[in-house]
């Protein structure tokens, strides 16, 4: 069988290069080194400078790739690195088309920060097909798709998005943060660009911010090699080793990470304190058909709205003990926030309310402890917040 015919699991393991030939080490050693010998002036190494090219991060680079389906990765210093790179690839007057509810920190960027280089944004609610044909103006160049929407796990239908793309001749974008390769595949529905925070699931240990940008095929690959060099958005030697090893388990997680969400969720469901659950995984929930055609699994992050005249949501998510009061997601450690003044604080609070997102409604990102563990951490906590 060819490395790529390989399940997910063994690429993971397996995919990624320059293991050490001097000593016949098992996995990627890491090179500390920023630069690189020439044999002779004019005539380059195949790693010249690190900032451009270097052994271990590349190594990596070929992971993702693999476990992505693409035709090449890169890694990069942050998610945010990954997702301007990626919107580097517009010129000053382009507009780009982006879901209402996608990422604070990506709505930060594109409306306070792109916006000042005259690159426009449309934020359309991507579960409507009318309403983004009805945004593509002739100087859109790009859709940008997020799905499970974070916190409210809305899904937009990737292939629906990425139709309307090829149709006008827009670059789909799709962040994979929330479902990893393991329950999602992008470039399978047709989307151009993957891009990732790897901060979340692809590490899995809480202890190393990247991304990544992943390309389906030749088109963009030059301009995004060249994007990446010239602003300097590779990540280091250090922190690509850690996501490479990080990586290798993500199989094993994810599917640990998806049923502790499913038995937190099925916990919560018609719970007096509780007024909704917000899991993909749930028998009735609304976008059930585009989950079971779109993804592998309903993943595992969840979002749940308490019913404030039943417990106080501060109290609740301070008296946690296994869980951990944080913003991110997709450690092995669980973790619970509040997305109203937490990981959304720097948007509007109108823009908030008109996502849904409510003072009241707690995220969780459940680790891989034991799921009764965790469900009683949660019960007690529930009951000293109770009014
Ligand atoms: C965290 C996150 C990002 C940003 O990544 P950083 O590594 O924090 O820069 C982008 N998209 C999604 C969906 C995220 O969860």
């Amino acid at each position: 069988m060819s490395e790529q015919e390989h399940h997910l699991d063994t690429k993971a393991v397996h995919a990624g290069v320059y293991k050490d030939s001097t000593h016949g080490s098992v996995t990627t050693p890491i090179y500390l080194s920023s630069t690189f010998a020439f044999p002779n002036p004019g005539e380059p190494p195949r790693f010249n400078y690190g900032r451009c090219d270097h052994p271990t991060r590349e190594a990596l680079q070929q992971n993702l790739a693999s476990i992505e389906g693409g035709h090449r990765a890169w890694a990069c210093v942050s998610g945010m690195a990954a997702i301007q790179s990626v919107l580097f690839l517009l010129r000053s007057g382009d507009h780009v088309i982006c879901g209402r509810d996608a990422y604070a920190g990506t709505l930060r960027l594109f409306l306070r920060l792109l916006d000042r280089f005259d690159i426009h944004f449309s934020l359309v609610a991507l579960e409507d097909e009318e309403a983004v044909r009805a945004a593509v103006r002739p100087e859109t160049r790009m859709i940008w798709i997020e799905t499970p929407t974070n916190p409210m796990m809305r899904i937009v239908d990737i292939a629906a998005m990425t139709s309307i793309a090829r149709e006008r001749g827009l670059i789909s974008v799709v962040d994979n943060t929330f479902l990893t390769p393991v329950f999602q595949r992008p470039f399978e529905l047709g989307a151009d660009i993957v891009v990732h925070s790897t901060t979340k699931y692809l590490n899995g240990h809480s202890d190393v911010v990247g991304g990544a940008i992943i390309c389906r095929d030749e088109v963009h690959e030059d301009e995004i090699e060249f994007i990446v060099s010239s602003a300097g958005q590779g990540q280091s030697p250090f922190d690509a080793w850690l996501v490479l090893r990080g990586v290798k388990t993500l199989g094993a997680r994810m599917l640990a990470h998806q049923e502790n969400a499913r038995q937190i969720a099925e916990f919560f469901v018609g719970r007096e304190d509780v007024r909704k659950v917000n899991f993909p995984g749930l028998p009735d929930f609304p976008q059930k058909e585009v989950v079971d055609r779109q993804q592998s699994g309903p993943g595992g992050m969840l979002s749940v709205e308490l019913d404030s005249r039943v417990v106080d949501p501060v109290q609740f998510v301070k008296s946690v003990r296994v869980f951990q009061l944080a913003v991110s997601l997709g450690g092995v450690e669980s973790l619970i926030e509040l997305p109203f003044s937490m990981s959304h604080a720097s948007m509007e609070e109108e823009e908030k309310l008109s996502a849904g997102m409510t003072p009241e409604l707690v995220r969780l990102s459940p680790g891989i402890e034991s799921a009764k563990d965790l469900i009683a951490d949660l019960e007690q906590a529930l009951r000293v917040a109770r009014r």
